[in-house]
């Protein structure tokens, strides 16, 4: 089986709307920008919104369509945080930086909900996530963070929750308690993907679907090669994440794309939605290999779960997906699956993020490891500033050091394959 199933088969791609969607036209012969980007998710799209809006002649080169990558197949929850812990940020640079990103990512929550204001996005938003717990060793951990939150970082909007609490968002007895975020929540990620696009060619950008990026030459001026044209610009943006390919060795090799799945049931009755998510919250439970589901706004479950470490799909994937629902809630044992899909997370080493330069003019935005649904906004947002010249919030990020995947091309793989072994036994105690 194609590892990452297309997004054609996914619930969003069904239920997008395709108003103001019309396929856009691909790049032949030279295009002059001031800045070239390269992808079309959250990340590409934002950046061309910021950079258009600041007064720049902006091209951005997307290989398929906007949204085709993980920001049209996500989970859809946005949540606080990066996708490390605090403490582990706090051992590479130091306790002032890691404050500084905290902070900022919960701007980066904030930057969604005004996009989606600002540009009149229609993405089915609605507020509340919960990070559950399977286990006793993770009530303590829960306890140990909120407390962390509350003390280090003042952040109120988080709260903890015990087990009869809990059934207030949550009516499974799999969990014994959880950490509510009524400042995270979720979204319909390919229509919000969409409106961002949208919203940057309202400000004056240029979107080019269905061309590739082939090779670029860095210099005083960048020039972006393509299948039947270049782009010649002043400053280029790399947003090409898991599905940059070769374009950016040094990239790549920084980076695994990691397959993770999806199912859509058939709609439920109304009611019977709300018996089992009450408050329309987002969930996802804290073991390594985690599950997280959510209400769409037709009230269809949307549960993500698995990964595939070997670029494969994993054999009978739909109804192996399916048994992971019915193991949270065993009375949608009768519920069809509809929908499945797949994308690749974009994970690094350390499970930070990775933005930078690769030269004085060509920055990048990657790595943002299963938790990028609203940092994607913020970083375009940054990196709009650090071409403008002010480069101070962007550097907060580009300060995280970073280590390319060990066993070089082909024992990358297998080398994590063993490490997620490890994880996954971990995730049984
Ligand atoms: C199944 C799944 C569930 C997820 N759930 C969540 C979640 O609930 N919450 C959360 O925060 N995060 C989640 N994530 C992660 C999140 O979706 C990503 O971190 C985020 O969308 C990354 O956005 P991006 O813009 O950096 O990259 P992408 O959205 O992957 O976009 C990259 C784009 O670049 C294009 N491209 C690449 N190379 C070239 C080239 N050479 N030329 C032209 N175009 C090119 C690709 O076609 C692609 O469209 C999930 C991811 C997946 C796959």
């Amino acid at each position: 089986m194609r590892l990452h199933l297309p997004p054609a088969d996914s619930y969003y791609a069904a239920s997008s709307t395709a108003s103001g969607d019309a396929q856009r036209a691909l790049l032949q012969g030279e295009f002059r920008a001031d800045v070239g980007i390269i992808g079309g998710g959250i990340a590409g799209c934002s950046a061309a919104l910021h950079l258009a809006k600041r007064g720049y002649r902006v091209a951005l080169l997307e290989a398929h369509f906007v949204g085709y990558g993980a920001s049209g197949r996500s989970g859809g929850q946005t949540i606080f945080g990066l996708a490390t812990s605090q403490k582990a940020l706090i051992a590479q640079v130091g306790a002032q930086d890691a404050r500084r990103l905290f902070d900022l990512s919960i701007e980066a929550l904030d930057l969604t909900q005004s996009l989606i204001r600002d540009y009149g996005i229609d993405c089915d938003y609605h507020p509340n996530q919960v990070h559950v717990a399977t286990k006793p060793r993770h009530l303590e951990e829960l306890a140990e963070w909120i407390h962390e939150l509350h003390r280090d970082y003042g952040y109120e909007s988080a709260g903890l929750l015990n087990r009869l609490e809990l059934q207030a968002h949550v009516r499974s007895e799999r969990y014994l308690g959880g950490i509510i975020d009524t400042r995270s929540g979720h979204l319909h990620p390919l229509k919000y993907t969409r409106g961002v696009a949208r919203a940057a060619e309202a400000e004056g950008a240029r979107i080019f679907e269905n061309t590739q990026a082939l090779s670029y030459e860095d210099g005083t001026e960048v020039v972006v090669r393509t299948p039947q044209g270049a782009v010649r610009c002043q400053h280029l943006v790399l947003c090409g994440n898991a599905y940059l390919g070769p374009l950016s060795p040094p990239l790549a090799r920084r980076i695994l794309g990691v397959g993770t799945y999806m199912i859509a049931t058939q709609p439920l009755d109304p009611a019977r939605a709300r018996m089992l998510l009450p408050s329309n919250a987002a969930i996802a439970d804290i073991n390594w290999i985690l599950d997280y589901f959510r209400l769409s706004a037709d009230h269809r479950i949307l549960f993500g779960g698995r990964v595939s470490y070997s670029a494969l799909d994993p054999p009978r994937l739909a109804e192996s997906m399916r048994r992971r629902l019915v193991r949270v809630f065993p009375e949608t044992a009768d519920v069809k699956v509809q929908y499945t899909w797949g994308g690749y997370l974009d994970i690094t080493m350390s499970r930070a993020p990775d933005f930078g330069r690769l030269a004085r003019n060509v920055f990048y935005l990657q790595g943002f490891s299963g938790h990028g649904m609203s940092l994607t906004g913020l970083a375009g947002q940054l990196v709009a500033e650090a071409v403008a010249g002010t480069a101070e919030r962007f550097d907060v990020f580009a300060r995280l050091p970073h280590r390319d995947f060990p066993g070089g091309r082909l024992l990358r793989r297998p080398s994590l394959i063993l490490a997620m072994l490890y994880y996954r036994l971990r995730d049984m105690l």
